[in-house]
């Protein structure tokens, strides 16, 4: 058996680390020994670093992405990523964020999935043919709506053809936009 071992200083700020009961570290993918020592100051200060100032979601061809605006000023815009368990893996900086950004960029995610924002539309047209209407519609989550076939009831609500699925509050904004529409033309 071969004994190893590993400087007790910080791989971050060079400083001797306190030897207490527990130390942190970092998996090391280059170094022998597997493990790069970390003192708390520097964790402390990566953690600040990380903090989240702005999350800016959006989505492309249904797939989402995110902008994201870091305390240090540090701006990663066009983020693809994905969540698991208690964290949120944003795909390009998923080896240099610390554990603290991915929960809270999890924490972002739901408050934007909640708020319902991806359900709103982002654009959405109607076209008369003969006594046919149709609504062509997408919402800020990508999903597409083209020339669905909708009429308005004797009561006056607004139906649509065929077992299209659609999210309720998404149906609202269209009724919205319909009623729109008629007030305008
Ligand atoms: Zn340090």
């Amino acid at each position: 058996m071969k004994y190893k071992e590993v400087k007790a200083v910080c791989c971050r700020c060079n400083k001797k680390l306190q030897l207490k009961d527990a130390i942190s570290y970092l998996p090391s993918m280059t170094k022998v020994d597997g493990i790069d020592l970390i003192c708390d100051k520097c964790i402390e200060k990566e953690t600040a670093d990380w903090q989240i100032k702005s999350a800016s979601f959006y989505f492309m061809n249904t797939l989402p992405f995110v902008d994201v605006v870091l305390a240090s000023g540090q701006v990663y815009p066009g983020l693809t990523f994905k969540s698991v368990g208690d964290c949120c893996y944003a795909d390009a900086i998923d080896d240099i964020s610390p554990e603290s950004f991915k929960r809270q960029l999890l924490i972002e995610w739901k408050k934007y999935a909640k708020s319902g924002v991806m359900n709103e539309l982002e654009s959405i047209s109607f076209t008369e043919d003969f006594k046919n209407l149709y609504f062509t519609a997408k919402t800020k989550g990508g999903k597409e709506y083209y020339d669905v076939e909708f009429f308005i009831d004797r009561k006056g609500q607004f139906q649509i053809h065929n077992s299209v699925v659609m999210n309720e509050t998404t149906k609202q904004y269209i009724i919205a936009a319909w009623n729109d529409y008629l007030k305008n033309n």
